[in-house]
């Protein structure tokens, strides 16, 4: 019964027991010596299993708890894609309404094209998930805070309505913003976390992954049969820095949570910004629930300016120390316009992002460096 901090550094990562090397080896290879046919030491071909890739999966299942079980993958859309592979043709998913671009693209632009139906409602009122449930419904998804309106749903309350219309029906939360240190979703309820861990959970902006973590143990039998079918694996490379990365997520996630809270503050003071979207401020309409399910509200912000796209244009080219880049959860901070950029995808639809948007990545760097670089940037 370790804690988080302690478990994100030791689970799944005892000192090599061929050499003690303390950390972790980066086992780069894709195929093991077999003593006879059939006989191995637990590994045959790394699109299946790999030492370093294990580590990496005990670690992040370790993070949620006893009793869970980690996959991991390429990216976390090929996360996503693997676990929709669950729902076949002719069932019914519901989705929240504001997801990330790729998961709306994913859903809306392939998997309906095999055969699946989404349903998209606003997860942030409980009673939509609920009367969205069909028959057909084999699977609802989160996410929460979203992407880019960081929008807040109950995972408690959507578990105890999900899971009593019928229990079979699975709840998945991509749980990518909050990262399993603020935010613990299969604690309240849920059946899958599901990761990009390019962002928090890896923190340095230097690979791309994915993740599911579950307790179900026949859904994480299928899940590995699938992600082995599939293939879309984490080469060992990609597995070691995100081990390497999470030893320190509980550090980080404190430190982006401290400095997002107090750009947040400063920015709802500022003339230029219509409205600044934070769950950690009282003006959130979800704040007294994540108060609830998080540990603290994490390292995204969302402000809308008053000069619509052309300002938020502007206020992008400005800053010094806040990077022009899509992605998130690095420990350098990050700036973007959804419209434009990240979400794209979603122009048109229903999801469609207001053009003075501004989307914040708040890293880890010293706060009054920040205040100040937003600040010149604004008044430009
Ligand atoms: C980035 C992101 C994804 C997709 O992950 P990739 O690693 O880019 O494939 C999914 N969900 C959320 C919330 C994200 O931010």
């Amino acid at each position: 019964d370790l804690h988080f901090e302690t478990t994100a550094i030791h689970a799944g990562q005892a000192p090599d027991p061929a050499t003690g090397a303390v950390i972790t080896p980066l086992y780069q290879t894709s195929t093991y010596a077999q003593e006879q046919v059939g006989v191995t030491r637990g590994f045959d071909y790394s699109r299946t299993a790999n030492p370093t890739r294990r580590s990496l999966e005990e670690c992040l299942a370790a993070l949620e708890g006893a009793g869970s079980y980690g996959l991991t993958f390429a990216s976390g859309m090929a996360a996503i894609d693997t676990l929709l592979r669950l729902v076949k043709p002719g069932e019914y998913v519901v989705v929240s309404n504001d997801v990330y671009g790729g998961t709306f693209r994913l859903f809306d632009k392939v998997l309906a094209g095999y055969g699946l139906a989404f349903t998209f409602v606003d997860a942030s009122i409980p009673a939509q998930v609920e009367h969205a449930l069909r028959p057909e419904t084999t699977l609802v998804w989160l996410e929460t805070p979203t992407n880019p309106l960081l929008k807040i749903a109950d995972i408690a309350e959507i578990a105890r309505r999900v899971k009593s219309s019928r229990p079979g029906i699975w709840l998945a939360v991509d749980n990518t913003f909050a990262s399993p240190y603020l935010q613990q979703p299969l604690a309240l309820g849920a059946d899958f976390s599901v990761y990009s861990t390019t962002k928090y959970i890896a923190g340095h902006s230097d690979v791309v992954g994915g993740a599911i973590v579950t307790r179900d143990a026949g859904a994480y039998e299928r899940l590995k049969f699938l992600q082995n079918a599939i293939g879309a694996v984490p080469g060992p490379m990609d597995a070691w820095l995100t081990l390497r990365g999470i030893k320190t997520l509980a550090l980080r996630m404190e430190r982006h949570s401290s400095n997002a809270l107090h750009i947040a503050e400063f920015l709802q003071n500022h003339p230029a910004v219509e409205r600044v979207i934070y769950p950690g401020l009282d003006s959130h309409p979800g704040h007294a629930i994540a108060q609830r399910q998080m540990k603290m509200f994490g390292g995204m912000i969302s402000i809308i300016l008053k000069g619509g796209e052309s300002a938020a244009r502007r206020m992008t080219a400005a800053t010094r120390l806040f990077t022009l880049a899509e992605s998130l959860g690095g420990v350098e901070s990050l700036i973007e316009v959804p419209a434009v950029m990240t979400h794209a995808s979603v122009t048109g639809s229903a999801l469609e992002i207001p053009g003075g948007l501004v989307r914040l990545s708040v890293g880890i760097e010293h706060v009054d460096d920040l205040l100040q670089d937003l600040e010149q940037a604004l008044n430009e």
